[in-house]
């Protein structure tokens, strides 16, 4: 079960990937967001300028031309002028070649050209009128960013402030201008944002590549084949270098292990058997020959007998589990009578237990399979065995063969305790045995049988599936080429 945190919640473990990424995440968020807002600021501040610029030169000639026509007033005429009346005439008295723009705000009020009045209401002249009087410089820009936007300046008149301002009113037209570099910036933004992106997507790259190719190594490596797991340091990442020295290090340290227990295995296996042998020979002459024997004696004899033949067996498993490993086991795959090997097979079934065992061999053809005669009749002998081993003494047993134009298939069926489905791979690894099942008295179990299956049959070219369904019964099928 997961940790938990004071509140119930599972803790999580975060992978450095995750941690980079997310990290990764905010810090561009944050970056992105900052720089649109500073170079929002920016843009503003030197677009505005720029075009203040412009409009502010295109507004001074005009207004300059007013101005020097202005200046032929004596400032007494220009006071006195101060109706609405007045400021009209002197409106219209003024050449101006741009005038439709042209207001002035003063004490008698706004009084505007009948060509500015065309162009804006009433309500947006007053509006520029208010903007340039509160201005400092005089100066002052409406609908900034729009397509009505307009520059405003006003001028003093020269009979002060009774008299008022004069105020030229103009269309930004460079706002084209505006727009343009408005895409440019937002184009620039997307860049930006998209380079950002690809940055982050390669960092990932680059530094877990390596970290991932070494996992699909490691999750390679087998222990009968640990001569190709030393990984090579050439170009490996810096960071990486120390960890994977140490990993091969490891590797060769775990290759002499693995030699060395190879080596034990075979030697016990061999030292043991042949004394092993003896004994058994001995126990079975006794057996045969002393008819005076005690029938406790005799007892004691035959239980001595059978173990001595399972230590045997175990001894020879484990023999060929090493030899299998060294690469000295020798499986042929040569074509051989299926029907025969599974008739011997059934004999010496029949032999050694006492439950049922039925079969259909009679109703099949025989034909030739790609394979090893002696190495199949020992697998059949170990799935027939363990189909006993895992039923009631009485339930039946079947050795079922199909030929077919290209395969053979022996399948040997029990209606014994079955295995779980999560189990059913395990089974076949050395040393496994399946959660639920368990051993009648008086019976054991090495877990080597399967796995010396699996190894001769993959020797053979063929395979083996198991169907099981606990509490119904197991069926294990070995597929064999057929020979053509
Ligand atoms: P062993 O039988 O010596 O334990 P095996 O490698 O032959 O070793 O089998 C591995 C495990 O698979 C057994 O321990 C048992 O749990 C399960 N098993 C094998 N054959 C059967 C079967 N016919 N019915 C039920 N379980 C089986």
């Amino acid at each position: 079960m997961s940790p938990l945190l004071p509140f119930g919640r599972p803790q999580q473990h975060w992978s450095i990937a995750r941690r980079f990424f997310y990290a990764a995440l905010v810090l561009i968020v944050f970056q992105s967001l900052g720089s649109i807002v500073i170079s929002n600021q920016l843009w503003r501040h030197y677009t505005s300028r720029a075009l203040n610029q412009i409009v502010t030169r295109n507004l001074d000639r005009p207004l300059n031309h007013v101005d020097n026509q202005l200046d032929s007033l004596t400032a007494e005429e220009a006071i006195n002028c101060c109706s609405q009346k007045d400021y009209q005439k002197l409106l219209q008295g003024l050449v101006l070649f741009d005038n439709k723009m042209l207001m002035i705000d003063g004490s008698a009020g706004l009084v505007a050209l009948q060509g500015a009045q065309r162009i804006y209401t009433r309500e947006q002249l007053e509006s520029y009128a208010k903007l340039v009087r509160n201005s400092p410089d005089r100066f002052a820009i409406s609908g900034w960013g729009t397509p009505q936007a307009v520059a405003i300046k006003s001028v003093k008149l020269t009979g002060g402030e009774q008299t008022g301002s004069l105020i030229f009113v103009r269309p930004i037209y460079n706002m084209a201008l505006y727009g343009t570099l408005n895409r440019v910036k937002t184009i620039s933004e997307l860049v930006l944002m998209v380079s950002l992106w690809v940055l982050l997507a390669a960092c990932l790259l680059l530094i877990f590549r390596p970290i991932r190719h070494l996992r699909t190594k490691f999750s390679g490596i087998q222990l009968d084949d640990l001569d190709s797991a030393s990984i090579s340091l050439e170009k490996q990442p810096i960071e990486l270098l120390p960890i994977l020295s140490e990993f091969n290090h490891m590797v060769s340290r775990l290759e002499q292990a693995a030699t060395n227990q190879k080596q034990f295995a075979s030697t016990i296996s061999h030292e043991f058997r042949t004394p092993l042998t003896v004994v058994s020979g001995f126990i079975q002459s006794v057996l045969n020959r002393a008819d005076d024997l005690k029938p406790q004696f005799r007892d004691a004899l035959t239980v001595a007998n059978q173990e001595a033949l399972r230590l045997n067996r175990m001894l020879s498993d484990l023999l060929d589990l090493s030899r299998a490993d060294n690469r000295q086991l020798r499986i042929l795959q040569e074509p051989f009578a299926i029907k025969a090997a599974c008739l011997q097979s059934l004999k010496l079934a029949r032999a050694a237990f006492t439950n049922p065992i039925t079969d259909q061999l009679a109703q099949v053809e025989e034909v030739e399979a790609i394979g090893d005669h002696d190495r199949l009749v020992q697998c059949l002998e170990n799935l027939i065995g363990n189909a006993v081993k895992y039923s009631e003494p009485d339930r039946p047993i079947a050795l079922d063969l199909q030929v077919d134009n290209f395969e053979v298939a022996v399948t040997v069926v029990d209606q014994g305790q079955g295995i779980a489905n999560d189990q059913l791979e395990r089974i076949f690894e050395r040393f496994q045995r399946a959660e639920g099942v368990t051993l009648r008295q008086g019976q054991s179990s090495s877990g080597l049988g399967l796995s010396i299956v699996k190894m001769l049959v993959d020797g053979m070219g063929g395979s083996i599936t198991v169907h099981s369904v606990p509490g119904e019964g197991s069926r294990f099928t070995i597929r064999l080429k057929r020979f053509l």
